[in-house]
């Protein structure tokens, strides 16, 4: 039987809950079975984190900043307290099982913020330093900027690497990294583009779309889409 891999809704324009077919694809590419995980289901999480053997958490818009102590700055985009709640309280019940965990652009976002880390609600006015295009204008599937990826790291064991190259669509990132998560990936200008957990079977933030670059045959997005499906596959083998 294949893992079943929860990934979580966006809020679309009229009364519509979306999802970009790439994760769908990425998550069947890899052998995984998909299931949308929609908001509104945060009553429960507990039985949903029972039933998936992963969770994958999606791109979107922007986090509530009082949910780490700051109020909304003047360059915050669009916010859905809906989606937070749900995502912050899946990401709580999964780890707990400690079953495998994908946090893509907003989702590593959502990692941090739920591990008691902070954020730049906007890295251009809030960062110090001459920053490098973070949204870019080149497609999806093309890859714009260098990483640099920790030795040792869980990313470096599937980048095979120090140095790749990703695609780039945000203008938020996240600042303070607590414990049990580490950094594991950083842009040249010093914004963090991944991170992963040094105590869980799986839990990785990437601040890039891996998903997009898969269609691209790009070899590190297609290996953190195989390792996060095989240690969910362990995972439900466990049950
Ligand atoms: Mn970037």
């Amino acid at each position: 039987m294949k893992p079943i891999i929860g990934i979580t809704a966006d809020v679309g324009e009229n009364n519509r809950q979306v999802l970009k077919d790439t994760y769908v694809k990425a998550v069947i590419h890899a052998g995984g079975l998909p299931m949308i995980l929609p908001i509104g289901i945060e009553e429960e999480v507990q039985q949903i984190a029972g039933f998936i053997d992963g969770l994958l958490l999606t791109g979107g818009g922007d986090i509530d900043p009082t949910l780490f102590g700051e109020e909304p700055h003047q360059r915050l985009g669009d916010v859905e307290p809906a989606r937070d709640t749900v995502e912050l309280e899946l990401f709580k019940e999964v780890l707990a099982l400690n079953k495998p965990i994908l946090g893509i652009c907003r989702g590593l976002q959502i990692i941090n913020i739920a591990a008691g880390g902070n954020m730049y609600q906007d890295i251009y006015t809030q960062k110090e330093g001459e920053l490098l295009q973070h949204s870019q204008k080149a497609p999806t599937f093309h890859a714009s900027h260098f990483v640099q990826v920790e030795k040792g790291s869980l990313l470096e064991s599937l980048a095979e690497t120090t140095q790749i190259k990703v695609n780039s669509y945000h203008h938020q990132a996240v600042k303070d990294v607590p414990p049990p998560l580490k950094v594991s990936g950083v842009a040249s200008d010093g914004v963090i583009e991944a991170i992963e957990s040094t105590t869980h079977r799986f839990v990785l933030g990437v601040q890039w779309h891996p998903e997009a670059l898969v269609q691209k045959e790009d070899v590190v997005s297609r290996r953190i889409f195989d390792r996060f499906i095989e240690k969910s596959q362990e995972s439900r083998n466990e049950k």
